[in-house]
């Protein structure tokens, strides 16, 4: 692979290394090439790989705080990494040393009555929803990522999901941080408290920095009652259907409505043809599904509050067909389709991705307009929109049943993707709602954003990074 094979000069200082080795022992540290390779691969092929000297593996604040002193020292610049899983070429290292969080995933305290849970960076999403449900209670955070995606990665990318409706967005989740800071000192800010006013509230500035601003070494997140659940799944005839089928099912259903996620039918098709044992819960040539899901302390009045909404939203023509899960079983496989939906138009063939958002009741019109859009560009591609309807946040992608290196559509990739970004624009939307900025769309921002803001963000940088050591070249460009 290409990685391995370009030689390169070592960057690394030999006294830097020296005193690495001695702080992080054998354990500690790697410069094995499968591991740099492994490293510096995305998620699938999500975008070129990079190229990293070595990945250093901290298992203690202590150990990560004298790491980040020992890089500022000499001026080796890192990337922080997590699960590797983010979409937006933000923790795949291009030159920097790695500095690997998965040596770090202890749970340090859960206290079952100020519902909060005191994390490692490096522990996977399914430990903290494990552990929360061990102790009764619910960490709500749900993504198709959550077997591998960290919490210290999820927190600086401000991850979103499937219960974002109902609970918000990863930096809603937060009650305070532990952080190595770009000196090597560490900002101990694990409280728990929910009310503490007392100056700028320095967690929310990590919380989507995406790694530039300091190493997430820990975490305090909120947690919630346990809650059951009623899944149904859902066909609708249009956008604008699915659109007031959820304020319809709001009305009735209040803040118990956790998950809304709108699935065109061919994407539906598309998981069908690539994954057999799926099936569809509802065949039928409705162009549009809904997976609805209530959570509530009670499983019958979930299931009861489901009926009676979908009940009046069928009487309406909102909906022209509902099935309500039986069990966990079967609510499972409506989620195993939606969660599919990534790899299977991967299998399907060439895809132009965006994941974009707009005000909820705009989105009948955005996609319309931006299918137009992308027929005038190219007429042969497959719009598969799909997502997290109720935030508005729809992951939209130009497909090709081709070879991704053949397809008609690579050539028109960069104009698909400025007039997918310039309409979600035009409506008052976000060319990136939950998958961040990184190296992909930080120049594409920069020239969106109001000046004030990139200025402001430049300066948080250069006052905490001076040396710009952390995970240059991300988000911003300084
Ligand atoms: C199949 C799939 C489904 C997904 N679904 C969703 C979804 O529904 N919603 C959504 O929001 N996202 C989704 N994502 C993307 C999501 O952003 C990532 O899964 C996750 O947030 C990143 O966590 P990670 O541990 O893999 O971080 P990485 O990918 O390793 O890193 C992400 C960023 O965080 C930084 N970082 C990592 N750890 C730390 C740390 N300890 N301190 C400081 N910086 C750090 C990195 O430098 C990088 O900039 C999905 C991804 C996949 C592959």
């Amino acid at each position: 692979m290409a990685i391995l094979d370009t030689p390169r000069p070592d960057p690394l200082p030999a006294p830097f290394l020296d005193a690495l080795k001695d702080l992080l022992g054998e354990k500690g540290w790697t410069r094995e090439p499968e591991a740099l390779t492994a490293a510096a691969t995305p998620w699938r092929g999500a975008f070129a790989p990079g190229h990293t000297p070595l990945v250093a593996r901290p298992a203690s604040t202590a150990e990560a705080a004298a790491l980040v002193k020992l890089c500022a020292r000499h001026g080796v610049a890192i990337t922080p990494q997590g699960g590797n899983t983010g979409l937006v070429d933000g923790g795949t290292p291009h030159g920097e040393i790695t500095v690997s969080m998965t040596r770090m995933q202890a749970v340090r305290d859960l206290d079952r009555f100020n519902n909060s849970l005191i994390i490692e960076a490096g522990t996977p999403l399914v430990t903290a929803q494990e552990a929360a449900r061990e102790a009764d209670r619910l960490f709500p955070l749900s993504l198709g990522s959550e077997g591998s995606a960290t919490i210290g990665g999820l927190i600086s990318t401000n991850a979103g999901g499937v219960a974002v409706l109902r609970y918000g967005m990863m930096r809603d989740l937060l009650l305070g941080l532990e952080v190595v800071l770009p000196s090597g000192d560490v900002w101990d800010g694990l409280s728990g408290l929910r009310k503490n006013n007392t100056g700028y509230d320095l967690k929310h500035l990590f919380a989507g920095a995406e790694g530039t601003l300091g190493l997430i070494t820990a975490a305090t997140l909120k947690l919630f009652p346990a809650v059951q659940r009623a899944s149904a799944w859902i066909t609708c005839e249009s956008a604008g259907d699915v659109v007031a089928l959820l304020a319809r099912i709001r009305e009735t259903a209040g803040d118990t409505v956790t998950s809304f996620e709108m699935i065109p039918e061919n994407a539906v098709r598309m998981v069908r043809e690539d994954m057999a044992n799926l099936r569809d819960p509802l065949p039928s040539s409705s162009p549009w599904r809904v997976l609805c899901e209530i959570s509530m302390g009670n499983e019958n009045h979930a299931r009861e509050t489901l009926e009676n909404a979908l009940g009046d939203a069928l009487e309406d023509g909102l909906a022209s067909d509902a099935v309500i899960a039986e069990n966990l079983g079967q609510a499972g496989d409506f989620w195993a389709i939606r969660e599919s939906i990534p790899l299977s138009k991967k299998a399907f063939g060439m895809s132009v991705n965006h994941d974009v958002s707009v005000p909820v009741s705009k989105i009948p019109d955005f996609l319309e307009a931006a299918a137009r859009d992308v027929a005038a560009i190219a007429p042969q591609a497959e719009i598969v929109a799909f997502g997290h309807v109720g935030d508005g946040n729809l992951h939209y992608s130009a497909c090709d049943p081709a070879d991704p290196e053949q397809s008609a559509l690579k050539p028109k990739a960069g104009d698909i993707t400025a007039a997918v970004h310039a309409r979600a624009m035009s409506f008052g939307g976000s060319i990136s709602a939950e998958h961040g900025v990184g190296r992909l769309k930080r120049d594409e921002l920069a020239g969106i954003r109001p000046p004030a803001a990139t200025e402001a963000m430049g300066a948080i940088k250069q006052a905490l990074d001076p040396l710009g050591i952390m995970n240059p070249g991300r988000v911003v460009n300084v």
